[in-house]
């Protein structure tokens, strides 16, 4: 039996709360499918800065930096408001990106059949969604320099953001999405501005060379990332996955996410670099949602966000693909059975709790494992 050692860091909010129904299921696989997890946990956001006076703690950190797979719920609440900058609860999260070189940000946008009629889009272009947003993470303009805001002495001022871009970060978030496009549908649309960005320009001849050098088995296409965000809403299943850069990412992301529903729903994966020597990446698996301080501690959060992070987890960290697809294969038969959380709550479904979604998914889990 191999040791996998997972750290879960529930956060604030309802982070602990949906990352209890994990546990679950972790417990469950160790028991019975002699998985081998090795669990650990840690503070991080508000409950690192009550314990620690900070987002999250050296020692914390230390052992994300140790472990196969970090699962983080979410950070964040009124109570932290009024905390210095440096030590606000989000701090922990850029930290835990930072120091484990995620680079590459895997959004999903799934939608299940059951929820399809939720969409803000016509069912049939929405049902059985399945595309895959792959978001460089770590440069562009959120992160270049010079980042200033300049007083010109005339009564006015002038913001400097930089959108920069170097040949091995493109290189390396393209060839993310060509690996994972060849598990999957096997194509791939980088998206960014060559119109009128030079970033644009090298992000598209750089995405073509890498992938007439090592993927071309994989079919590629390059859109405008403007038109991208008009597609995605017009005929979104047209994708398989997207590869675009930190700017465009967070919008497209977004967009693609609010076609499958409810944001209780939506997972996703943070990857750094392979390791030299062994090919492990260090990832960090969380939901796209935050600590929901409205209805937390109500135990009527949906967790599946935060299963659905942890199906990826076993996809991505632990190669457990059939593990993976039968998680995924349990939300959705939860779903078409009619349980709902009060967030995708519809006419005829049977309204549960978190603990009563959590175990329904894992009573399907089990159902399907047998
Ligand atoms: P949010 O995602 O926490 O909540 C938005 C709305 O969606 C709320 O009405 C909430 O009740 C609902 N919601 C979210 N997740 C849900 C779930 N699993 N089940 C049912 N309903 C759910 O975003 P917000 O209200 O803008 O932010 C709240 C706090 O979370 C803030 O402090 C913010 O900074 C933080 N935040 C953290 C993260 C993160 O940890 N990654 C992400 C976004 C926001």
């Amino acid at each position: 039996m191999s040791t996998r050692k997972l750290l879960l860091l529930p956060g604030d909010g309802i982070g602990p709360e949906s990352m209890g129904e994990v546990r679950k299921i972790i417990a469950w696989m160790n028991e019975v499918k002699n998985t081998g997890f090795e669990l650990d946990e840690g503070l991080v956001g508000g409950a690192a800065y009550d314990a620690h006076g900070a987002a999250i703690s050296d020692a914390d950190m230390e052992k994300a930096m140790a472990a196969d797979a970090v699962l983080f719920g979410a950070v964040g609440g009124p109570k932290w408001d009024d905390v210095p900058y440096d030590v606000r609860p989000e701090a922990g999260l850029l930290r835990l990106r930072k120091d484990m070189k995620l680079f590459a940000n895997l959004r999903p946008a799934i939608c299940y059949s059951a929820l399809a009629a939720s969409s803000s889009l016509k069912p049939e272009l929405v049902e059985n969604l399945d595309i895959l947003i792959v978001r460089e993470l770590t440069g562009g303009v959120y992160f270049g320099e010079p980042k200033t805001i300049t007083d010109l002495g005339n009564g006015q001022k002038r913001a400097i953001d930089t959108q920069v871009y170097d040949t091995y970060e493109i290189e390396r978030i393209c060839g993310v999405a060509f690996e994972l496009a060849r598990t999957r549908g096997n194509r791939v649309c980088s998206m960014e501005k060559r119109n009128v960005m030079k970033s644009g320009v090298l992000w598209n001849e750089v995405v073509t060379q890498t992938h007439k050098a090592k993927y071309d088995d994989v079919e590629l296409s390059h859109m405008l990332a403007d038109a991208g965000g008009m597609q995605l809403v017009r005929a979104p299943k047209q994708f398989d996955v997207i590869v675009t850069d930190n700017l465009f990412g967070d919008m497209l992301s977004d967009i693609a996410a609010m076609l499958t529903g409810s944001i209780g729903m939506l997972p996703s994966a943070s990857l750094g670099a392979p390791d030299a020597k062994t090919g492990a990446r260090k990832a960090m698996y969380e939901p796209v949602h935050g600590s929901a301080p409205d209805i937390a501690g109500q135990g009527i959060a949906n967790p599946i966000a935060m299963i659905a992070s942890f199906a990826m987890c076993l996809r991505y960290s632990f190669n457990m693909i059939e593990d993976a697809d039968l998680v995924e294969k349990a939300i959705s038969n939860v779903l078409d059975a009619g349980f709902r959380t009060g967030d995708i709550m519809a006419d005829g479904c049977t309204q549960v709790g978190t603990t009563q979604m959590g175990d329904a998914v894992l009573a399907e889990f089990q159902k399907l494992s047998a």
